[in-house]
């Protein structure tokens, strides 16, 4: 059995929560609104994912699918600054492929095993999950044959996180109307995007909102070994920190 691990957030309540990080073997989640970090937060994992292990890291290179085309090199290189590790050097460890539809989505997730069976890949980055699903199926319609799709995709990034020992880490969106998600998603009145479906695939669930001032917020919704804490968080020029 591969030995799992963690990869550090590069924010100590974050860490904290999380027990270390994010787990491999597995799917994590943040979901939230629009401009709460969530790919920011990624950007910050692609770099601690290739710290050495003793500072959080996994010493190891990461894979980006990119839907919304928001992945930043620049972005990449501040936080590795921050951390001491060679900008450049960061930026060739990180394999970003964008795609531009659903299908795509897929094919590129189908065509990463060839980089993965190298055993040097430790995180697996989808920002995000849904945009694509989204906008190729329409309506009520399309809903059926859209969670179908999805459910091949997210079996493929259980199956690669398993069969790899890959952290795979995705983003996802709200739903757009809290008042009426609020009737059936708690207090916090937002709901993730993709139904039980995606639901289902994912280990570690976390919400991820606006706090006071330039504060975010992340609350652990579901997970099986970390109890339901939340961290605040800021985003900074060298990623996510307190
Ligand atoms: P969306 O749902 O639109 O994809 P998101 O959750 O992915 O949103 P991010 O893009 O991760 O949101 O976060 C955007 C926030 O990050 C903005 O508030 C922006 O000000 C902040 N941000 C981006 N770059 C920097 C930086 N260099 N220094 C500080 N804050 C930054
Ligand atoms: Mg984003």
């Amino acid at each position: 059995r591969k030995r799992c691990f963690r990869i550090s957030t590069g924010s100590k309540q974050w860490d904290s929560i999380l027990l270390g990080g994010f787990q491999s073997g597995s799917i994590s989640e943040v979901f939230g609104e629009f401009r709460c970090g969530k790919t920011q937060l990624a950007h910050t994992l692609a770099v601690m994912a290739q710290m050495p292990k003793d500072r959080g890291g996994a010493e190891g290179k990461v894979a980006w699918i990119d839907t919304e085309g928001t992945h930043r090199p620049e972005r990449i290189m501040q936080i590795a600054e921050r951390f001491g590790l060679d900008p450049h050097t960061t930026i060739e460890n990180i394999l970003c492929v964008r795609a531009e539809n659903s299908d795509m989505q897929h094919e590129v997730l189908c065509q990463l095993a060839e980089y993965f069976v190298t055993g040097e890949y430790r995180l697996l980055i989808v920002d995000s999950l849904m945009a694509l699903f989204r906008v190729d199926y329409i309506g009520r319609g399309e809903l059926n044959e859209r969670q179908q799709k999805l459910n091949q995709h997210l079996s493929k990034l259980c199956k690669t996180a398993e069969e790899f020992n890959i952290a795979v880490f995705m983003t996802n969106q709200v739903q757009s109307d809290p008042g009426a998600s609020a009737l059936f998603a708690g207090a916090d009145g937002r709901k993730p995007v993709g139904g039980h479906v995606v639901a289902h695939a994912s280990t570690t669930r976390i919400l991820l909102r606006k706090g006071r001032g330039e504060e975010r917020v992340a609350k652990i919704q579901d997970s099986p070994d970390c109890p339901e804490r939340e961290a605040t968080y800021i985003i900074t020029t060298g990623g996510i920190n307190d």
